[in-house]
């Protein structure tokens, strides 16, 4: 069966010294890796250090945006190569903020798949459809787009080992949960995309998460779900203990 894989997604918040706060808070109360894999999504000022903080811990680190080439004349981007050798083992791509406000494509997200595979570490790649497009009835088909073109030239083993975060944009920071039932019917619509795109095999190997307004009170009804093997959260993972809380719902 797929281990549950619970990440918190920091985004632009916190200095460097309250991210070694939260990591001395919680490192040595992370549950097995055995049971869940337990990743903090940290701005990358802090991961250098964030990564030693947590070795020798249960706890994972991830970076929340790469580039897609591992070297040269880009001012300002961050290094998947670096990222690699740093020890990072995750980066969170394509989230809907960086679509939004940084204009990131589906092929931008695509060639940052592939650079962070190259690099030996694991991509969380986030789709998520408009209100509009849910209330249009489009969020199906979205989805099967955005799934397809993110995973375009990925091997077999490569979307086996993948997470994939659903994240319905409507739901991001505002409260407004999508229901179980719903997340489980759209991370449904992910598996279903990856089985016609590779096979069965695949499809039930790849780890999808939910994500939009998820904290300690409402993860067990997602995970209950079973097309749900995870949660990605913002708001709710910035405190030690809601964040500990996330996990002891899961393991
Ligand atoms: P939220 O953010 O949990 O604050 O809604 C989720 C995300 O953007 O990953």
């Amino acid at each position: 069966m797929r281990k549950p894989i619970i990440a918190g997604n920091w985004k632009m918040n916190k200095t460097a010294e309250e991210a070694h706060a939260f990591i001395e808070a919680v490192k040595n109360k992370i549950p097995s890796n055995d049971n869940v894999d337990s990743v903090v999504g940290a701005p990358t000022l802090f991961l250098e250090k964030m990564v030693e903080d947590t070795k020798g811990t249960e706890l994972k680190v991830a970076a929340q945006n790469s580039y897609f080439e591992d070297s040269g004349a880009f001012t300002g981007e961050v290094s998947p190569y670096a990222l690699g050798e740093l020890g990072v083992d995750y980066v969170i791509l394509g989230h809907s903020e960086r679509r939004e406000y940084f204009h990131e494509t589906d092929e931008d997200v695509n060639k940052k798949v592939h650079a962070v595979f190259r690099n030996g570490m694991t991509p969380i790649v986030c789709c998520g459809e408009t209100l509009e497009q849910r209330e249009a009835g489009e969020t199906a088909e979205w989805i099967k787009g955005q799934i397809t073109n993110a995973l375009k030239d990925l091997t077999e083993g490569q979307v086996s080992n993948l997470v994939i975060a659903y994240e319905p944009i409507w739901a991001i920071g505002t409260g407004k949960s999508s229901s179980a039932e719903e997340a489980d019917e759209t991370c449904g619509v992910v598996r279903e995309t990856v089985a016609d795109l590779y096979n069965r095999a695949v499809s039930d190997a790849v780890r999808i998460q939910y994500g939009g307004s998820v904290k300690p009170e409402n993860i067990a009804e997602y995970m209950a779900k079973d097309n749900i093997d995870g949660a990605l959260v913002g708001g709710a993972s910035l405190e030690p203990e809601s964040f500990l809380k996330l996990l002891e719902a899961v393991k």
